[in-house]
């Protein structure tokens, strides 16, 4: 845990954008310290993990590639599932939440990268599944997702985040910006890039919580 980084970007951070402590491979006990340095909402990527060091106190988002059969076991702990990559997942996320009375705020994962590593729809898919959503009433979706390519390369890296940027825009243009309204975009390497392109809600793991 890295308090005086955390402290430093807490206090750089313009009041619109959400800090959220990627706790995977974390421990409990590393995750209770972030809580007690002003860390309020923390995320998993895994199903298994979460429900390891699930505390009701805290908020959770789910970051990772999500399986439909594990949806049931998320849907109660998570306030927001942040990958969100196809119709089939949005239905059974409907059905879980329909059961249990249920609104799932969700984002849609883009592979702005255009990796094959990665999951995500592309722009155009991200788009049709907003409008197919609208017809689930318990997946509230509330904006976009995507992970910044892997390499470091700047002015690829900020090539990428623009374009994301202008999928956002899009997409509030299309469904409106009161439901359209987070841009999930930058992690511990390339956070200052993805603020510059307009991103609202950062995703920090290594540079807070440290090496794992
Ligand atoms: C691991 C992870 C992060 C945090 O990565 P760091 O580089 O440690 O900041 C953010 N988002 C997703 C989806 C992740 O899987």
């Amino acid at each position: 845990m890295n308090q005086l980084k955390l402290r430093e970007i807490q206090n750089t951070l313009p009041a619109e954008v959400t800090l959220i402590a990627v706790s995977k491979k974390h421990s409990k006990a590393e995750i209770d310290e972030a809580y007690r340095c002003g860390c309020r909402i923390f995320a998993e990527s895994r199903v298994q993990e979460l429900k390891e060091k699930y505390d009701p106190a805290y908020e959770w988002h789910m970051i990772g590639h999500l399986q439909r059969n594990k949806v049931k076991d998320v849907v109660g702990l998570v306030t927001m599932i942040q990958s969100l990559d196809s119709l089939a997942l949005a239905m059974e996320i409907e059905k879980q939440c329909a059961k249990r009375e249920i609104i799932m705020p969700v984002l849609i994962e883009v592979n702005i990268a255009e990796e094959s590593t990665k999951s995500g729809l592309t722009p155009e898919d991200a788009l049709r599944l907003i409008a197919e959503c609208a017809d689930l009433p318990h997946v509230d979706v509330q904006g976009l997702m995507c992970i910044g390519p892997h390499d470091d390369d700047v002015k690829h890296i900020t090539e990428c985040f623009t374009k994301m940027h202008a999928l956002y825009l899009e997409a509030q243009h299309r469904f409106t910006a009161e439901k359209i309204r987070i841009l999930s975009m930058g992690m511990s390497d390339d956070y200052p890039l993805a603020l510059a392109c307009g991103s609202n809600m950062i995703r920090l793991g290594r540079i807070i919580m440290g090496k794992r």
